[in-house]
């Protein structure tokens, strides 16, 4: 199976594609958690993509579709993989064509998450991540079971720099502007799935899930 998972940052995405992974046993490859790691990591990758996060804005292509290409070759990624964050816009979709031309590989499905922007908002302000392990949580829809610690590796939970109000408004605009267009891209390849996003974490993947079977 292999998966792309388009929508504005703060949708659901990173919640439902940990589900869909386990689901189907492939990697998930989230650009942002792997800038993120290689920020940790103290790599000059790293440094200079955070400057990028920390703005709301998108690392450049070059850096982005190479990190991806990496991915790629790795072993793990032969019998399918989810991308959640990539592509973002047409020029990455069409260097991801090309990577996947190279393999002879197909995709199999993009999932389309919709909300409105107020939905998004309040979804981001309370988002939580673990700092150690990453895993992701929310205040009311997904809390921890000890408030602030993470319940997978007991790590402390923080509000990402770029999950901010006013770089949350920025990452929205660059959304709208550069990242919906790559659903045009799409549009005639029979592969959109649109998901409602608004609903709880089972319905959410309940549909997917419905659509996929459906698919295949
Ligand atoms: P995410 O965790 O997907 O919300 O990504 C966090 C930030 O990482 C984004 O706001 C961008 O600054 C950067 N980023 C993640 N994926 C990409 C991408 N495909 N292209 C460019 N920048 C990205």
């Amino acid at each position: 199976m292999r998966i792309i998972m388009m929508g504005p940052p703060g949708v659901g995405k990173g919640t439902e594609a940990v589900i869909l992974v386990k689901h189907f046993n492939i990697p998930h490859i989230s650009t942002g958690n792997i800038f993120r790691e290689l920020f940790h990591d103290d790599t000059e990758i790293g440094k200079i993509a955070k400057s990028y996060i920390d703005r709301g804005e998108l690392v450049p292509d070059d850096i982005t579709n190479e990190i991806v290409h990496q991915r790629l070759s790795k072993d793990d990624v032969k019998d399918g993989f989810l991308f959640d964050g990539y592509p973002r816009n047409i020029a990455q979709a069409e260097a991801l064509d090309k990577m996947l031309e190279e393999k002879n590989w197909t995709l199999d499905a993009v999932i389309n998450f919709q909300a409105t922007d107020e939905l998004i908002i309040e979804r981001i302000s309370g988002r939580r991540v673990c700092k150690k392990c990453g895993a992701v949580y929310h205040i009311h829809n997904k809390p921890p079971k000890t408030e602030g610690v993470c319940d997978q590796c007991g790590g402390q939970l923080i509000q990402r720099d770029d999950d901010k109000q006013e770089t949350v408004l920025r990452r929205l605009r660059i959304y709208y502007d550069q990242t919906e267009p790559v659903i045009g891209y799409y549009k005639d390849s029979g592969l959109i799935v649109n998901i409602d996003g608004s609903q709880t974490i089972e319905k959410t993947n309940a549909d997917i899930m419905k659509v996929l079977g459906e698919m295949n």
